[in-house]
């Protein structure tokens, strides 16, 4: 049988396509931010992660070319042999100082450094308690990893216990959660998971990929916001969203560091974080670290949206402080028909919709930046009422209603 026959008999996204519903790889014309260029119009964007406003920032430009002018554009090599720059030590020496953690190390993208911390610690004695709506790293990483797996229903703190509970004493364990989840934006109760973590003896791992530069007065993620910063053993994070760049750094007690240096497969078989990028994301780092109001202004802008939208009559979902603001759309033909009207009329989000989300269970993901403004939000907010209490609640009519509007 030819292995690719599941490829030439794909049709999963035809009929999507052929209705001009597919929301995918949609390209920007102009770089990532509050208002971009798309299909040659202007979209109020809020459907990114570039949480600060600091993709398109002068300071952090600057820096990334000047990088590029001393250490060229690649590294061709591992951090492990020849792609270590002096810039990444730097980098790492800052994050670690940042977070207040005895070191840290960076991998070339969030994904990456998750499948490198999970494979490199759990190992055949240890047993891993991941919430279930956890990332698709997390997943992975546990996929790679010779440990035993315990799913927890998300964010359920009773069904975590028990699971605990069932699990023999002498085995490892360590519990990870996401800090704030990335498709509902809920944010992971860490003061319960800190206690039963010293009750039965379980290691903690955050995945603050969306909570670094967000949570916490300074913008240090989850820990900071709950005050338990040293009751957390590992934090992962990534520099795609508040640090305007690519990579991924993983921050401990410097034995787990210098264990997952040797033992980490992603870190030692693959080409290390260019120097743009690297030098970008530093220099985000020294912006936020120089101005701690940039976390502030994001919870204020996403308080100000989240009763814009519901003064308008759309109903929200998620967490009150964290700057992904869900709205249910249950239905993929809703979702995705809800994602092209808003496109047209010129506000960008991001359809939820399975895998991502549970069948019957789709959402609009919106999130929000610190320099969005109070206009731009209004505007937003009237688009989305309109278009959203505009939808008829039946399937049924709903194509009708697209059909009408597609023609
Ligand atoms: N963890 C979480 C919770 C994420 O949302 C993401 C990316 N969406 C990652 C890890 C992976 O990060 P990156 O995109 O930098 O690879």
């Amino acid at each position: 049988m030819d292995i690719f026959k599941k490829c030439f008999n794909y049709d999963e996204t035809d009929e999507v396509k052929a209705m001009g519903l597919y929301p995918y790889s949609h390209a920007l014309e102009s770089a990532q931010d509050i208002e971009v260029i798309m299909e040659g119009k202007r979209e109020i964007m809020v459907g990114s992660n570039n949480y600060l406003g600091l993709t398109n920032d002068e300071r952090v430009i600057r820096a990334s070319i000047e990088a590029i002018k001393k250490f060229g554009t690649g590294v061709s090599g591992s951090r492990f042999l020849n792609g270590t720059l002096t810039l990444h030590l730097q980098l790492e020496k800052e994050i670690a100082e940042f977070l207040n953690k005895e070191a840290t190390l960076t991998f070339s993208s969030g994904f990456q450094t998750n499948l490198g911390i999970i494979a490199a610690i759990a190992t055949r004695n240890d047993v891993i308690f991941s919430d279930r709506e956890n990332h698709a790293s997390i997943y992975d990483g546990i996929k790679l990893s010779y440990a035993s797996v315990s799913r927890y229903k998300h964010n359920n703190m009773l069904d975590l216990e028990k699971k605990l509970q069932e699990t023999p004493t002498d085995k490892g364990k360590i519990i990870i959660t996401d800090g704030i989840f990335s498709m509902s934006g809920d944010i992971a109760n860490l003061p319960e998971i800190v206690r039963l973590g010293k009750l039965y003896n379980a290691r903690i791992m955050v995945d603050d990929a969306h909570s670094l530069g967000v949570l916490g007065e300074c913008g240090r993620g989850t820990a900071e916001y709950f005050g338990l910063e040293d009751d957390v053993d590992i934090i992962m994070g990534t520099f795609s969203k508040s640090l305007a760049s690519l990579g991924g750094h993983v921050s401990a007690k410097k034995e787990v560091i210098e264990y997952i240096k040797h033992k980490s497969r992603p870190y030692i078989y693959s080409a290390s974080i260019p120097p743009s990028n690297a030098a970008a994301t530093l220099e985000a780092l020294r912006i936020l670290k120089s101005d701690p109001s940039l976390p502030k202004k994001l919870l204020d802008i996403t308080l100000y949206m989240r009763k814009a939208l519901e003064k308008r009559g759309v109903k929200v979902a998620g967490n009150v402080g964290s700057p992904i603001i869900p709205i249910y759309t249950y239905s993929l033909l809703r979702t995705l028909v809800a994602c092209k009207i808003l496109f047209d009329k010129g506000v960008y989000v991001n359809p939820v919709v399975p895998p991502a989300s549970p069948e019957g269970e789709c959402m609009i993901r919106t999130s929000y930046t610190a320099t969005h403004t109070k206009e731009l939000m209004d505007e937003a907010a009237s688009i989305i009422a309109d278009v959203l209490n505009g939808l008829p609640d039946q399937d049924d009519d709903i194509l009708t209603l697209w059909r009408n509007y597609y023609e």
